[in-house]
């Protein structure tokens, strides 16, 4: 799959102390050949319907995103243009020293051009995260008018069943008002939490990996017992 990208500043204009770790991006973010720093935008055709949505004029005006993540990018112009407010729990600064945070905004703001980002950082630029954080990263959304959070990731807990005490937090959250969205995870045989109060709670959707070539899920993402029809977004049922 071949993104088309965007020009990021040039890595001289990175400060000098995350120049070593920009370079241990994956390529798709740095071009070693250039030393341009690109974010991988992914190509709206990739999302079905979206192009019609778009003609219909839901852009997600109005619509509060939080994106639980390792940060931001913040001198994109996308996320510039979109971005209303941060916080960090991790203690190493808003700005996204991995990658994956931006990446999961531009999905976003592909899909969402016209909504609102909050960015909040509480996985490290190693791309993990202590429970804690992330705890702490869902009780700050509340009460915020967020209608979504996403968190792109989360913790293995072989014995939770959707009753952890991030489970059970992410389902409190949920019931405040957003919708809160996770990734299965890339095990197949387990879930990651919070998004097992997916078993729980019609708050908590549960986003496993599609494979659209063969027309079904991913050999790798996790699954529950699952799933009727075939799409881009899965709820895995109780079971
Ligand atoms: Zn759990």
């Amino acid at each position: 799959m071949s993104h088309p990208t965007v020009r990021k500043p040039r890595i001289a204009q990175i400060a000098s102390e995350n120049q070593e770790f920009i370079k241990s991006f994956p390529d798709n973010l740095y071009d070693r050949s250039t030393g341009v720093y690109y974010a991988p935008v992914p190509s709206k055709e990739l999302f079905h319907g979206i192009e019609q949505a778009h003609a219909d004029g839901l852009l997600g005006q109005g619509i509060k995103i939080a994106i639980l993540d390792t940060g931001l990018m913040l001198s994109h112009p996308w996320i510039q243009r979109s971005v209303i407010e941060s916080t960090d729990f991790t203690g190493e600064g808003l700005e996204d020293r991995n990658g994956h945070g931006t990446a999961v905004a531009f999905v976003t703001l592909v899909t969402a051009p016209a909504s609102e980002i909050l960015n909040v950082k509480c996985f490290k630029q190693s791309g993990r995260a202590n429970e804690f954080d992330v705890k702490r990263g869902l009780k700050w959304c509340m009460d915020r008018g967020i209608a979504v959070i996403n968190i792109s990731g989360g913790v293995y807990d072989t014995s939770c069943r959707g009753d952890c005490n991030l489970c059970q937090l992410a389902i409190q959250v949920g019931q405040s008002g957003p919708m809160i969205l996770v990734a299965a995870g890339n095990d197949p045989s387990e879930p990651l939490c919070p998004g097992k109060a997916g078993f729980k709670s019609d708050h908590v959707w549960v986003v496993g990996a599609y494979d659209a070539t063969k027309g079904k899920i991913a050999e790798y993402s996790a699954k529950g017992e699952i799933y009727g029809d075939v799409g881009n977004w899965h709820r895995i049922p109780i079971s």
